[in-house]
């Protein structure tokens, strides 16, 4: 079998850069995939009571990127979704990222607003500003508060995901969930938010209808390499697995999830519950609250459990955000730079990077118009 490229992966990397190949280039591609299924961790499907649910965990679609929402549109309508996420604290349901609501549920209202009073001297309405900023506040009462949302919504949640407190990682990891100086109870401030209309994975099948796709399910990319001829590569599993792990295995965290149907209408308030103080499970997603699912008996939640990942037992979910993983990343990736005419790797496990979905549509795009679209640029 004869193929311009072979694509290892059929999650938004693979699976945007085998559209482009296919439909601007007109070339030949191969997307191997080791799941039975496409879309990769964005997969969902319709479980046995008809509820569509999110196999690896609530996926919300968001991005301030219009090149990233004009291209999905072209393979997915939408709904519009904002996502809302509470969180368990000293036994009250408040608004996660904690905001000046979460602040009047949780204090005595002149002790609120106090506390309001003095952000709103130092920042103005709508400023998102991260925990650590607040720690380092020379004002004492915002140094007490931050001491409460530390201790409250970052440190038990952040010891159950990654085995580590906030400290121990990137910055960049809790600076995603700011504190926010606003009465937005959002999760989310992007300007586009809402879910594909007919889920995830529909998206994809659109994605990849093109007759110069072909796609061969249930199987590592090892096992045909000997019987197909491809001119390139694109990797997009783990970068370590690709070089044998020469340079040691990279840390990733795992997740373990629990499904569970409930005869009844509704389960909990809101689509995600964070519990960052109880309970070994991070969250609880109730699903039909993400896609407005309606006339359905009943309602299914899952449950996260954070794990180690270890090989050949769970699935690599997020890359560990930590400086000394990033410099071991770094000797893969300068490996991946010498074989770099035959290989191209792209996507959250082979960059290593804690991408959202938008993020990594913004990336195969860019990539395709920088490493493979200059191809045809040659030719002609
Ligand atoms: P993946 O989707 O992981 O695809 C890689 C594919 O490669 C996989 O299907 C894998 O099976 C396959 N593969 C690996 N090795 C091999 C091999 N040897 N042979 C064949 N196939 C192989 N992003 C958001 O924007 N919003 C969210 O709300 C959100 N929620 C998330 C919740 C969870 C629990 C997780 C884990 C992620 C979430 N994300 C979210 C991030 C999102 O899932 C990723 O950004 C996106 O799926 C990454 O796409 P990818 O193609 O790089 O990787
Ligand atoms: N986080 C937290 N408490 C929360 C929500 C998030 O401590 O209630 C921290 C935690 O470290 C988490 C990170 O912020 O891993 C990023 O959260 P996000 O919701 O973006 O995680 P994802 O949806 O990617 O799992």
């Amino acid at each position: 079998m004869k193929f311009d490229y072979l694509i290892v992966g059929a999650g938004f990397s693979g699976c945007v850069m085998a559209e482009r190949i296919s439909s601007i280039l007109g070339k030949r591609v191969l997307i191997v995939e080791q799941r039975n299924h496409i879309a990769g961790n964005a997969y969902d499907y319709f479980d046995e009571n008809g509820v569509l649910v999110h196999k690896f965990g609530p996926h919300i679609f968001h991005t301030n990127s219009k090149k990233v929402w004009d291209y999905l549109s072209a393979y997915t309508e939408w709904i519009p979704y904002y996502h809302r996420v509470l969180g368990m604290l000293d036994g009250e349901m408040v608004p996660i990222p904690f905001n000046l609501n979460s602040l009047n549920i949780l204090f005595p209202s002149t002790k609120a607003k106090a506390i309001e009073n003095a952000l709103l001297e130092q920042f103005k309405l709508g400023d998102k500003i991260t925990i650590l900023q607040l720690q380092n506040n020379k004002n004492k009462q915002l140094q007490n508060l931050a001491d409460y949302i530390y201790e409250k919504v970052f440190h038990g949640y952040t010891v159950k995901q990654w085995g580590l407190r906030p400290e121990e990682l990137d910055a960049s990891v809790t600076g995603r969930v700011p504190i926010l100086i606003s009465r937005d109870n959002r999760y989310f401030q992007d300007k586009y938010q809402a879910m594909p209309k007919h889920g995830y994975t529909e998206m994809f099948r659109r994605m990849l209808k093109s007759p110069n796709i072909k796609l061969l399910l249930n199987t590592d990319y090892k096992e045909i390499l000997a019987d197909v001829q491809f001119n390139k590569l694109i990797f997009t599993g783990p970068i370590d697995m690709y070089f044998e792990y020469k340079f040691g295995q990279l840390p990733y965290r795992s997740l373990r999830f629990e499904f569970e149907f409930h005869n009844k209408e509704e389960f909990q308030e809101a689509g995600q519950i964070n519990y960052p103080n109880e309970y070994e499970f991070t969250r609880i997603t109730e699903f039909k609250k993400l896609t407005h699912q309606k006339n359905i008996l009943g309602t299914t939640i899952a449950r996260e459990y954070p794990e180690v990942y270890k090989k050949g037992i769970n699935d690599p979910y997020y890359p560990v955000p930590k400086k000394e993983y990033r410099e071991q990343y770094i000797l893969y990736e300068n490996e991946a730079q010498t074989i770099k005419d035959k290989v191209i790797f792209a996507g959250r496990l082979a960059e290593y990077k804690y991408y959202n979905m938008d993020q990594i549509v913004a990336r195969a795009l860019h990539l395709f118009e920088k490493e493979i679209n200059t191809e045809k640029d040659n030719k002609e």
